[in-house]
């Protein structure tokens, strides 16, 4: 199956401090290679058009946004001790969110079921009012809430792998039953959230699912969570749509993570929630690229991955 790709690398507009491990290349090694692959036959490279954003500003306070841009503008700085933004990241940002909404509308619309977002700065640790973790805009939290407020669905599902708690993503949707957020993540870790016990609140009781995994997890146990605990969660919700917070800074070879998963157990993952989203949403998933900080591991897990996002 032909799938969309979305890549908004941001080299020059949100440049990496020296060092820094949020750069560029660690996401455009993997999309590089992946369209040498022969899986690129079955892909499309989408260029984003303006979309309404208005719901980076439902999913964040105004006033966060504006002193964001701000220190963008006035030369650059630290939003956060990790998150550095230059004078035209927070422009990039923007941009990224917007191409999550992009890519959620052409799903919707059925131009494709299925798009991968390769964009920069990362979203899962954006919060309310404030960014964080490198992530300045909640990119996946901007795509659900679009689904919900734009398209009307009652039931979208955010399962998210990146090694590191989303928080933002939790907290964005902690007391609402319209988005599932389901998260498998090292822990104790940064950012320190993402016990068994936080379940959500009020209205959302119940749909918030955090799987915390101890250093050095390996493939067995992320797929029988995902066998155990994700995939009859998924089938009790019945999503109208899945996002996956694809981070790959669980494989083995990660310089951050410390888990040891392998290429070949992203694409098992992808699998089950393939599978899933056929039966309950005409298969309609938006995956998007969150952490993962070694280029090589990265494209080896985006192969496996794309690969099984082509699948029927
Ligand atoms: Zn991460």
């Amino acid at each position: 199956m032909n799938i969309g790709l979305i890549t908004l690398f941001q080299k020059d507009r949100h440049p990496a401090p020296p060092g820094h491990p949020e750069s560029a290349e660690r996401m455009s090694h993997a999309v590089d290679e992946l369209l040498k692959s022969e899986l690129a036959d079955s892909i499309t490279v989408l260029s984003p058009e303006p979309v309404d954003d208005n719901c980076i500003y439902r999913v964040h306070d105004k006033d966060y946004l504006h002193r964001a841009e701000s220190i963008a503008s006035s030369g650059g700085g630290f939003i956060d001790p990790d998150t550095y933004l230059s004078e035209t990241s927070f422009e990039a940002a923007m941009e990224t969110a917007s191409a999550a909404v992009y890519a959620v509308n052409a799903i919707m619309k059925g131009d494709y079921r299925r798009i991968f977002l390769a964009g920069r700065p990362p979203g899962h640790h954006a919060e309310y009012n404030c960014g964080m973790g490198f992530c300045v805009i909640n990119n996946t939290a901007v795509a659900a809430e679009n689904l919900v407020y734009n398209h009307g669905l009652k039931r979208v599902a955010i399962i998210d792998w990146d090694v590191h708690h989303g928080n933002g993503t939790q907290r964005i949707f902690y007391s609402r039953n319209d988005v599932l957020y389901i998260s498998l993540h090292r822990f104790p870790f940064y950012p320190g959230s993402g016990a068994t016990s936080e379940r959500g609140e009020g209205d959302g009781e119940g749909y918030t699912l955090n799987i915390p995994l101890p250093a050095g997890t390996g493939d067995d146990v992320y797929l029988t969570a995902f066998e155990k605990q994700i995939i009859p969660a998924l089938n009790d919700y019945r999503p109208e749509f899945i996002i996956i917070g694809a981070g790959f800074d669980a494989h083995r070879d990660d310089p951050l993570g410390g888990m040891n998963v392998s290429d070949k157990a992203f694409g098992a993952m992808t699998s089950f929630l393939v599978k899933t989203a056929d039966t309950h949403c005409g298969g309609r998933i938006l995956s998007l690229f969150e952490g993962g900080y070694n280029p090589t591991a990265n494209a080896r897990s985006l192969y496996h991955h794309v690969k099984e996002l082509q699948k029927n």
